[in-house]
Formats: C-alpha cells, sequence, structure tokens
C-alpha cells in the first residue's frame, strides 16, 4: 500500500509574515497565499498536500481579540477531519496570547496546530520567514505509526518549536524573538529535525475533540510596582464588570502587606471576583507563602497562577469563566494543569 502524504491547512491571519516587496515601489504588500507554491518552490519537496485559507481581511496582530480566535478555531473545527495538521500563520506581537487561547480552545486536540510568523517579510533578502513557514509545515505533516506525531498548539520560530502556551514575546527585532523559560522545546530544527518525544503532550484518542468557544472578557490584568497607590489599585480591582483579575507580583508571587492592598483584595473576594497570582519574573513560579509578603494572598484565597505565563494565565481565565466553572471548583481546577500550561507543583 502506497503511503498518503499528510494534508496540511494553512490559516493565513495577518502579520509581517504575509508581507512581500513591490521592487518597484518599496513597499509592503499583502502576499496572496492562493500563490504560495509559486512563490516558494521549496514547498514542492515536501511530501505534504497543501491547501489555504486566507482570514479576507488580514490583520496585524496587534488587533487581535477574541472574535478572531473564535474564527481560527472555528476553522480548525471545520477542516479537523480533512487535515492531519494545521499551520497557522499569525504576526509574532500577540502571538503567545493566541497560541495560549487555542490550547484551551481545543480540547482533546489530537493533531498538530502550528503558529508561526517572521520578523521580516516573506519577500524580504534575509527573511525568516521562509525558514519558519517551511519547517512548520513539515513539523505539522510528521507522523508515527500512520498518525500525527504532535498533538498539541505549538509556536514555530528560530529553529525552535515549543509548546504555546508556555511561551512569551522577547525581543521585538531579534530573529529569535521567543522563549519558553518554563518548558524546554519540544523540537529544534538543525541539520536533522530532533523532536524531543518526552516532553511532547500524549492525546487522548478516544476523546472527541471538543471546541469551546465562549470565552469571558471582562476580566483585567494588573501589574504591581513600587509606589502603586490605592486609588489606582481601587479603579481596577472593584470595577464593577471585573469579574476577575491575573495580578502579575514580584518575584516568588510577593505583594505589598500595607493594610489597604489586604483590605481591596478582600473587598474584590466580597464581590466574588476571582484573582490570580503570576510572577512578573519571565522564569519561574509563584510560591505563595515562601515570604510574609505572600502568606497574607494566601491566607486570603488567591489563587496560584504557580509557573503559567501572564498570556496563558489570562487565556485560561477567560477559557474557565466562560465554560462557568463554579466558585467551589474555580481554585483546583485553575490549580491544576489542563493543558500543559503549568506544572504539577
Ligand atoms: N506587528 C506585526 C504583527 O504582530 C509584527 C509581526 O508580524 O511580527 O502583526
Amino acid at each position: 500500500m502506497t503511503k498518503k502524504s499528510p494534508k496540511i491547512l494553512l490559516i493565513y491571519t495577518g502579520g509581517t509574515i504575509g508581507m512581500i516587496k513591490d521592487y518597484e515601489t518599496g513597499a509592503l504588500k499583502a502576499f496572496d497565499f492562493d500563490q504560495l507554491l509559486e512563490r516558494i518552490p521549496e514547498l514542492s519537496q515536501l511530501d505534504c498536500e497543501i491547501e489555504t485559507i486566507s482570514f479576507e481581511r488580514p490583520i496585524d496582530s496587534s488587533n487581535m481579540n477574541t472574535s478572531y480566535w473564535v474564527k481560527i478555531a472555528g476553522i480548525i473545527e471545520a477542516h479537523y477531519d480533512h487535515f492531519d495538521g494545521f499551520v497557522v500563520l499569525h504576526g509574532s506581537d500577540t502571538m503567545s496570547y493566541t497560541a495560549s487561547a487555542l490550547s484551551f480552545m481545543l480540547e482533546n486536540l489530537a493533531k498538530p496546530v502550528i503558529l508561526t510568523g517572521s520578523q521580516l517579510p516573506i519577500g524580504d533578502l534575509r527573511t525568516d520567514a521562509k525558514e519558519n513557514l517551511i519547517t512548520s509545515i513539515q513539523i505539522a505533516g510528521l507522523q508515527e505509526r500512520g498518525r500525527p506525531k504532535i498533538c498539541e498548539v505549538c509556536l514555530y520560530f528560530e529553529y525552535k518549536l515549543y509548546r504555546g502556551n508556555r511561551t512569551t514575546k522577547i525581543n521585538a527585532e531579534h530573529f529569535e524573538a521567543f522563549a519558553s523559560l518554563n518548558y524546554p522545546p519540544l523540537a529544534e530544527s538543525g541539520v536533522h529535525l530532533k523532536v524531543y518525544d518526552e516532553y511532547l503532550l500524549q492525546p487522548n484518542r478516544r476523546k472527541k475533540l471538543q471546541v469551546h468557544y465562549q470565552l469571558e472578557d471582562n476580566i483585567s490584568l494588573i501589574k504591581l510596582f513600587p509606589g502603586i497607590n490605592e486609588s489606582t489599585m481601587r479603579c481596577i480591582m472593584l470595577a464593577d464588570h471585573v469579574k476577575a483579575f491575573v495580578l502579575e507580583t514580584f518575584g516568588a508571587g510577593n505583594a505589598p502587606t500595607q493594610e489597604w492592598f489586604l483590605q481591596l483584595i478582600k473587598e474584590a473576594n466580597l464581590q466574588g471576583k476571582i484573582i490570580i497570582n503570576v510572577t512578573q519574573c519571565s522564569g519561574g513560579s509563584v510560591n505563595m507563602g515562601q515570604y510574609e509578603t505572600s502568606e497574607s494572598l494566601k491566607r486570603l484565597g488567591v489563587i496560584s497562577g504557580k509557573d503559567i505565563t501572564t498570556e496563558a494565565a489570562l487565556a485560561k481565565l477567560m477559557y474557565l469563566m466562560g465554560a462557568e466553572v463554579g466558585a467551589k471548583v474555580f481554585k483546583t481546577i485553575y490549580e491544576t494543569p489542563l493543558r500543559g500550561e503549568m506544572s504539577q507543583n
């Protein structure tokens, strides 16, 4: 029996990767993804069948929002049975947020969803777009015993494949624009494409893909800084429409111990607001109770984000609140890794 080539769906949402330079005018213009093979003939060397879908109006990823996440998840669900893998082309600015959101929205995912983009447009002489695109497609087509090898939402950039919900954009101009400080890369591309099997999420293939479209966006993010005052905190924490917020604290989850600050946490609690503690350090974990300055947060029932990224913390909050998870179990569920976004302990 002849082996069938994997079918990959390329979803173009926008961003620098989709641009080419008009050499007459020097201006950047959108690239017609239907002509992908013509523009990047190297793609025909890949043993894959590639189809493309493009947003009607591609966006700069600074305009990304929950409606676009619903749209991307909808495209994946509609084509799930007909493709072996998905590559989402996305601006790099908010790619980690989208990767995190999709990871929660796509429950029981048993196929790869690889997000990629580039720092330079595809038509630029020194572009990083071609390598990012070609290797992402190659990774999305990896099979083992006739089934997709990678079964999670990933982000591929500059020779490294990461778990998407573990990434953060760390550089606005280097080709190495992303980092995953609390989880190792899932694969590295050099002379060989090396996949680190031990770090991959194992899917439960008996369960069907379930796509969650309800996301709660009445949430907020507060980054603490020395000198933040009560009025500012009160405005954000106790705003009527804010149902939950992520508090970016210092170091291992530490916050001021002043009475006004703890009083605000108590008031927010009384109003039924959910509070997640994440660290503003790029790596490492929240450990409430390690210092006196986090002991009170622990006592007041603040939820630990452990070693989650801020991007994934926000996405997980939107997803669990959208799913209307009850107040009694919210803390336990939030503190449990659902898609490999945080460590067990
Ligand atoms: N501003 C662009 C975007 O995020 C940058 C990029 O594509 O990398 O859409």
